[in-house]
């Protein structure tokens, strides 16, 4: 079929994060798909859950592909990217733009 491009499925390269919540897949699992069980005992005294784009590891984001569920697509990793300051910001204190 010309013009056609194969997207059968892609391998994370996020071996290297340690103590970073993973699913099966490999892929990073960030705010609302983290649950209490992988959360631990560390956010248990932080209080809030993980900002959105927040991994299991405080103050550690991920955005774009290496994401669990992410749209895999250019516009929406930048997307991503630009959406996490906020997360950033409110994780460090201050208001941001
Ligand atoms: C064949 C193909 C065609 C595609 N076509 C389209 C398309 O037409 N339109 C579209 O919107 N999207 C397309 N995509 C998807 C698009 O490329 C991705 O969604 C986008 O690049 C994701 O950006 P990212 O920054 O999250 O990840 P990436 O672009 O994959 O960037 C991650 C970077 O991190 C680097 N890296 C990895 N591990 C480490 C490490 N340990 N230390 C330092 N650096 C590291 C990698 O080398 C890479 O440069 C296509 C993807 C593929 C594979």
């Amino acid at each position: 079929m010309p013009g056609a491009a194969l997207f059968v499925g892609a391998t994370p390269a996020a071996g290297w994060l340690e103590d970073i919540a993973v699913y099966d897949d490999g892929f990073v699992l960030t705010d609302t798909q983290l649950d209490g069980a992988l959360l631990g005992a560390t956010w248990a005294e932080l209080g809030p859950r993980p900002l959105p784009f927040e991994t299991s590891q405080p103050l550690v984001f991920a955005v774009g592909d290496v994401r669990s569920r992410s749209m895999k697509r250019v516009a929406a990793a930048v997307g991503d990217g630009a959406s996490a300051i906020r997360s950033v910001h409110t994780a460090l204190g201050s208001a941001g733009p």
